[in-house]
Formats: C-alpha cells, structure tokens, sequence
C-alpha cells in the first residue's frame, strides 16, 4: 500500500528584543557570565511582578503579518506549569487561550511546485534556562530564562520533508527580513510532529512528535527515517504506534522514545493572574503595519510613486544602502528625480572610479543634500557640485566649507564678472574677430576663458550675458 507522510511543525525562534519578556534584564546575548542577566522578575521570585515587554508583542504582531494571520488584539498569558531545574518558578508564562496570532498561510516552494501551509497559531512565551552538567554536579545558567519566543505552529499540512526544509528556510528569511529574530545558528528550533497514512485517506494516523530540532540536515533525516519505522509499523507489525515524544540520536540516525506525549491537562493551563491582558488597538495595530520593511516591489513602487522611473527605482532598490542614503534625503524634503540622479550617475560614478565600495563609506544623506540644493539653486555649477561630492565621499569634508575654503560658490558679483571678462576679450584676439565675422562658436572660447579666471565657479548666465553686450559695444 502506498502511505502519505502528514507533519505538522511547532517552531520556537527567540525575539530580537532589547529585554526579557517580563522584567528589564538585558537578553542573554549581553551577558558575560552565568547568572549575570537576572533579576527577581525572571527568576520566578514569590511576589514578582511581570510587565509584558512591548517590544516583544510588536514583533510578534510583525511575525504573525509576515505569515498572513488574524491577530488578536486581545491577547492573554496563562501559565504551564512544570517542574524542572532550569525553571525557576515552576511555571512557564506561555498564551493557551488567546494566542496572539491564529489561521496564517505561507506559500512554500518545492521541486513539485507551491504548496500552501496553514499556519494554526503564533503564540508568545518565555524561554528556560539552561543547565551545565560537569563531571560531578549539574549548574544552572538564568541568563536566557524568560527571554522572549515565539512558537510557531502549522496545521499538518506537510507532504514531506522537502515541504518542511523549505518552510523553514522561508520562515527564516521572512523572520530576518522583517528584523523579527536574528534566527542565529541553532536559534531556531523545532518539533516535528509526523504520522503516515494510506494515501487517499483524510484520516490523521497516531503521531509522534520529535523533539528539539535544529539542523537542517537532521530534520530531514529524522522525518523520512521516522516515517518509514511508522510504514513498517503499519504494514508489517513490528510495533505498535503509540502518541509519545521522542527524540533524534544524530549518531544512530534513528529515533528514540522519550516520554509518553503529555497531554494539555498535565499542564494545568491556567490564566497567568500577574500578567494583565493585552489590548492592541486598532491605532497601535496600524502603527506596527506601517513599520513592517517593503518588500522589494513594494520599494520600486513607493520610488516610482514619488517619480523616479522602473529602471532608477530598480537601481537604488537593489542595494540597501542606496535606499537608506535616498530614504534620509527624502525625508529632507529633496527633488527627488534629481537626487536618484546624483546617487546613480555622480555618487555611483566616484567609487566605481576609486575603487570603494558603497558600504565600507558612510555618506551623509543630509551632505549630498546640501550640494544638491546648492546646485539647483545655481549657487554652486553642477560641476563644482560633482567636485565637492568627491571631496566629501574621499576626505570626508563638509561641503559649505569646502566650497568657501576653495572660492566654488559662484560668483555673482558683477564688477569681480565684467572685469574678467575685458581680461578674456583681450587674452583673445583672434576669437573676438572670428566672432564678428559671424562664427558664433568663436564665443565659447572666450566664455571659456572667463569661467576658467573663476575657477569654474562664475555664474554661466552672467558671464553669458556681459561677454554678449560687451562684445556688441
Ligand atoms: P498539542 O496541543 O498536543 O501540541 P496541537 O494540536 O497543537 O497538539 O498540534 C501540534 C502539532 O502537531 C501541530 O503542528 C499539528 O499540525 C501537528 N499534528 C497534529 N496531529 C497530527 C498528526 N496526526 N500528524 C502529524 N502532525 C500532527
Ligand atoms: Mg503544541
Ligand atoms: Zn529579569
């Protein structure tokens, strides 16, 4: 008989919070030494009194967005208790009743096409600490105890273990793109919950759940691996299935039972009476939206809004600095056609012609403004423009200084320009005689000449303007 492989994965990934769930210890990342990330709150001290860390719902709304759910803005904290010696307070603080998150869907791609994964719940809850075993006493670390998690739990919707190795590589890039969890190696754990069954059925067989898993390589093993030892069960008797938690033995490659599968009533799931409810209104539930990273399409577009075309939209969208760098003059109130201009053709165009890369320089939005500005509004030519961008990209200078220091502004004063210009007419005889006998070209030479006393810094329309009256006297 052929069998259907069924599995459903719970996903723990740790937030990228500044602090604990409940209390304002720093995350367990910051801590030097053991035990040096604690206090009464996350010890599970008698008395203790939790406060939800904003930040962590913030992100978990993020998360639950990322993966299409239904979030509940009203979201509770309920109590599971157990007894274990990297639980402090006997209880983990987890939601039962009203996730925060519920009924998501994420497209998954695989050799065979897109599958598509429902997503049954994003719940929040706090991490346990972690013990050391030595030769001849065991010692406990509360660094990470109540740091903040999300677990993440799919309906069974998974065929196979293609299906659940691209679904994590997705949820990983999703997490980290929207700045959800940094999903650090090992970071991102999982149970995996399998059963078999005879294909055509939409009866769910007994499962076993798999615990603890974070190599790639060794999810998928233990998927197909338990998978045939539930077929053989099956088909040729050589157990019998019970529901029960077990775990991988990377060396025998094989599973192995654990416990029997607790079963919620173990637990006593009880509302946490310390932690209040939270509400996320409608206002705050729109403020995290519109916090939520553009995806890339969605940044061309928004680009494009404001005016730039398909191509230079796409241009600055391909490297994060360029948006950061046009983000900042946006929001300096720029033209911003010009600006993607200048990013593109000049900025671009001077550390290709050094050889710099964009990230190892950090130009100052507010810099490239100023020069942009003072180009447009004819203070400075676009020339001199380019040439102080050059002095700001290679030795860091601060425009207005640089252009006052080397006389760039352009001049505008008009005896400093009528004198410059006798001095070109009598520098060139020849061109001024070209010039009457009707060679209009003959002019740029003198024009020339005149910009060139100004250190290309003369106002092109003034000089114009005077080398033509006084070429006509
Ligand atoms: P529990 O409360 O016992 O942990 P859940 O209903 O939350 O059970 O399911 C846990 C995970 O197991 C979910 O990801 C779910 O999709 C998956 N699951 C449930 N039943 C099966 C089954 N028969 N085969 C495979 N996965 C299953
Ligand atoms: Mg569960
Ligand atoms: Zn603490």
């Amino acid at each position: 008989m052929a069998y259907e492989i069924v599995i459903g994965l719970e996903t723990h990934v740790e937030l990228s919070t500044k602090s604990k769930l409940f209390c304002s210890c720093g995350g367990h990342s910051e801590a030097n030494e053991p035990n040096d990330c604690v206090c009464p709150a996350c010890c599970g001290m008698p008395g203790m009194l939790p406060v939800v860390n904003k930040q962590a719902i913030e992100l978990a709304v993020k998360a639950g967005l990322m993966l299409n759910c239904k979030i509940n803005q009203y979201t509770t904290f309920d109590k599971k208790s157990y007894y274990y010696p990297d639980l402090p307070a006997a209880y983990q603080t987890t939601q039962w009743f009203n996730p925060i998150c519920v009924e998501g869907l994420v497209d998954v791609e695989t050799s065979i096409g897109i599958s598509k994964i429902g997503i049954k719940q994003i719940h929040v809850e706090e991490d346990a600490g972690k013990l050391v075993h030595t030769n001849d006493s065991s010692l406990v670390d509360y660094n990470r105890t109540s740091v903040p998690l999300i677990e993440i739990v799919t309906k069974p919707d998974f065929r196979s273990a293609e299906e659940v190795i691209s679904y994590l590589k997705t949820l990983k890039s999703k997490l980290q793109f929207a700045g959800i969890s940094e999903c650090e190696e090992g970071a991102m754990r999982c149970d995996i919950n399998i059963s078999v069954r005879p294909e055509g059925s939409d009866i769910l067989g007994v499962r076993t759940e798999i615990k603890n898993m974070s190599s790639l390589t060794s999810i998928e093993e233990a998927i197909n691996k338990e998978a045939i030892r539930h077929i053989d069960a099956l088909e040729r008797r050589t157990e019998v299935l019970v529901q029960e938690t077990r775990r991988w033995d990377d060396v025998k490659k094989r599973t192995f039972p654990m416990r029997n599968k607790e079963t919620a009533a173990d637990y006593r799931y009880f509302p946490d009476p310390n932690v209040m409810p939270v509400v996320i209104d409608d206002k705050w539930l729109q403020e995290i939206k519109d916090s939520m990273p553009k995806t890339i399409d969605e940044q061309v577009e928004r680009y494009m809004a404001l005016g730039l075309s398909q191509r230079e939209a796409a241009a600055i969208v391909s490297e994060p600095i360029l948006i950061e760098l046009l983000d900042d003059m946006v929001s300096k109130d720029i033209d911003v056609k010009a600006a993607a201009g200048w990013i593109l053709t000049d900025y671009l165009g001077i550390l290709k012609k050094n050889n710099i890369q964009a990230k190892d320089i950090a130009l100052d939005g507010e810099k490239l403004a100023w020069i942009i500005k003072t180009a447009q509004s004819g203070e400075i030519t676009r020339n001199t423009g380019k040439t102080v961008l050059s002095a700001v990209i290679l030795e860091n200078a601060d425009p207005k200084t640089y252009c006052e220091q080397n006389n760039l502004m352009v001049k505008t004063d008009l005896d400093l320009i009528k004198k410059v210009v006798v001095k070109a007419i009598e520098a060139n005889p020849k061109a001024v005689e070209d010039y009457k006998a009707g060679k209009e070209k003959a002019l740029l030479a003198i024009f020339g000449f005149a910009m060139r006393e100004l250190r290309g810094a003369g106002s092109p329309d003034l000089i114009r303007q005077i080398l033509l009256e006084s070429l006509a006297e």
